[in-house]
């Protein structure tokens, strides 16, 4: 089963992603990500055989998250594979905390590979035609957050499809 560990967001604010979404789409094509998917990747773990995912389901279900704060403040992309984003304008410790964490419990465990750096960001667009940002509204969105959860993602021709295997507790 292929897993991430995630933040998602409260309804509110994913109508809000989801208008912005729009907004960029409009600008840079590319493929929308529906609104019902986004979210802000704390851990990527990759392929989990079915018995160790069920004991990380077990161990997110126990796990207390600091509740925290994240400020969006910018659209930014990478250019491999056109992926247009937005996220916070500088660092955010409480995140790198807690991604910090995640990854503190889970390489020991063999599971996934702690990343060289960790960008928080939500992705709005997938293999975008252009990755000139120039035009787009100005961010500032707070995202309030005291759970994650566990997800994993199906893919299948028309891109991947996320289901919640587990929630932190809140
Ligand atoms: P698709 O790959 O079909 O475009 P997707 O990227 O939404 O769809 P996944 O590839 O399963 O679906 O990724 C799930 C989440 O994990 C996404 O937030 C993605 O950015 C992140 N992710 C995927 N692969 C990696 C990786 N190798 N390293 C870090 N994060 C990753
Ligand atoms: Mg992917």
């Amino acid at each position: 089963m292929r897993l991430f560990i995630a933040l998602t967001p409260p309804p509110e604010l994913r109508e809000r992603l989801g208008e912005l979404a729009d907004v960029a789409h409009a600008r840079c094509g590319g493929r929308r990500m529906p609104e019902e998917s986004l979210h802000l990747t704390l851990a990527f773990l990759g392929n989990v055989e079915e018995v160790r995912a069920a004991e990380l389901a077990a161990w997110v279900q126990d796990l207390v998250v600091t509740p925290g704060e994240w400020q969006m403040q910018r659209w930014g992309s990478f250019q491999r594979p056109g992926i247009v984003w937005i996220g916070g304008r500088g660092r955010d410790p409480a995140l790198e905390r807690l991604q910090g964490r995640l990854w503190s419990a889970l390489e020991p465990c063999g599971l996934g590979t702690r990343p060289a750096r960790f960008i928080p960001h939500v992705t709005l667009l997938r293999r975008a035609v252009t990755l000139d940002l120039e035009g787009l509204p100005s961010i500032d969105l707070a995202w309030s957050y005291n759970q994650l959860e566990l997800i994993e993602s199906i893919i299948d021709e028309r891109g991947a499809r996320y289901r919640t295997l587990a929630v932190s507790q809140g």
